[in-house]
């Protein structure tokens, strides 16, 4: 999307505007549905000749000093040297390692409407923030995607859920913030508390599992941190893996394995961290953050930095961990 607004209750308080790109340009934000980029990730892997074994749930994983071997559902075994776990939240894996997840969970709860866009009558494409929107008294996103729109409300920590998470709920509060119509055009809508933990450790104590994606953290997804971090993960730990196999002397191999598990570990603390500054940001625990934000929103007009400080607070820093080959994440 070409521009980026932020308003404090009715009033606009940042606008950023962005040159059309030029023909074949990534634009300067685009926004890809999950089921999209799975698309792509699945088109990838087939084209590098990745055999996919569908429908088979993996229930047992044993490591030892030379090994993994991985169970499945319909108790048929697998042995590899080597076994990336990337099976997401409820980590099979994780679980059989007995490695355990150390954070905190947030509060309040998030919701995530997708309605579909009246192609005739679309809306500008703008990312939209309103802190304390003035149909609902709550803090909205709005993002487009391809085809259609998100909507992030941010529910208050005493807020009853069945009120605002329910269809019927939803079809409450959507016409506060955006044109009736959209109220037959919802898709899809969820509920999130997010989690904010990490892995104890990213490998197993032989060194022959390493875990990526959600299987080793969970974030906020405030700065879009999540998958991003996931893929960063990945390319770790196949380089991990390649040195590791490559090696002829088994301490090396092993070290290659420790070296991936405590830097991308030390990556997803930061990453954490990260969201954690922005859910502070727009969660109105603070007293002093509260202040913060009244005070921008009041000289916004004056000082075009206030104005910047509130569009940007909601996505976190935008730095990344130091140390890493793999980029932001
Ligand atoms: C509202 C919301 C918005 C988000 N926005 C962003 C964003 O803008 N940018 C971003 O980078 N991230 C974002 N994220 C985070 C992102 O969606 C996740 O980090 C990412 O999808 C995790 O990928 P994963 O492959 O680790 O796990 P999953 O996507 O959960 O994949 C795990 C896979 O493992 C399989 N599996 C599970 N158990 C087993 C088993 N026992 N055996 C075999 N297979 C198994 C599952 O079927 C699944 O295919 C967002 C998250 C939320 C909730």
């Amino acid at each position: 999307w070409p521009t980026k607004r932020t308003y404090w209750r009715n009033r606009q308080v940042f606008v950023r505007h962005y040159p059309t790109p030029k023909p074949n340009a990534l634009p300067p934000f685009s926004s890809l549905p999950q089921v999209k980029i799975e698309q792509m990730l699945l088109d990838a892997c087939k084209k590098a000749g990745v055999e996919f074994a569908w429908n088979t749930p993996v229930s047992k994983v044993k490591t030892t000093p030379d090994g993994v071997t991985v169970t499945t559902e319909s108790e048929q075994d697998w042995t590899a040297q080597y076994v990336i776990g990337a099976d997401g939240s409820r980590s099979t894996v994780r679980h059989a390692l007995d490695i355990p997840m150390e954070g905190s969970r947030s509060k309040n709860s998030y919701i995530v409407v997708d309605v579909a866009e009246d192609e005739e009558h679309p809306l500008p494409l703008e990312r939209v923030f309103y802190y304390d929107h003035p149909g609902v008294g709550r803090d909205v996103l709005f993002v487009p995607f391809v085809g259609g729109w998100r909507v992030d409300l941010q529910c208050r920590e005493d807020d009853n859920l069945d009120a605002y998470s329910g269809i019927e709920g939803v079809r409450q509060w959507l016409p506060k913030v955006m044109d009736a119509k959209y109220v037959d055009r919802i898709t899809w809508v969820s509920t999130y508390q997010f989690l904010q933990v990490v892995a104890r450790n990213f490998t197993d104590t032989n060194g022959r599992v390493l875990l990526v994606g959600e299987a080793a953290h969970l974030f906020a997804p405030f700065g879009a941190r999540g998958m991003n971090s996931g893929i960063a993960d990945a390319v770790a730990a196949t380089n991990a893996i390649d040195t590791a196999l490559s090696a002829t002397d088994a301490k090396v191999a092993h070290e290659a394995i420790e070296e991936f598990a405590r830097i991308r570990r030390s990556a997803a603390e930061y990453n954490r961290d990260a969201a954690k500054q922005a859910l502070a940001h727009v969660q109105k625990r603070s007293p002093i953050m509260q202040v913060k934000r009244n005070i921008a929103a009041l000289i916004a007009p004056y000082w075009e930095r206030a104005g910047v400080w509130l569009d940007s607070g909601p996505y976190g820093p935008r730095s990344g961990p130091t140390g890493q080959s793999a980029g932001k994440y």
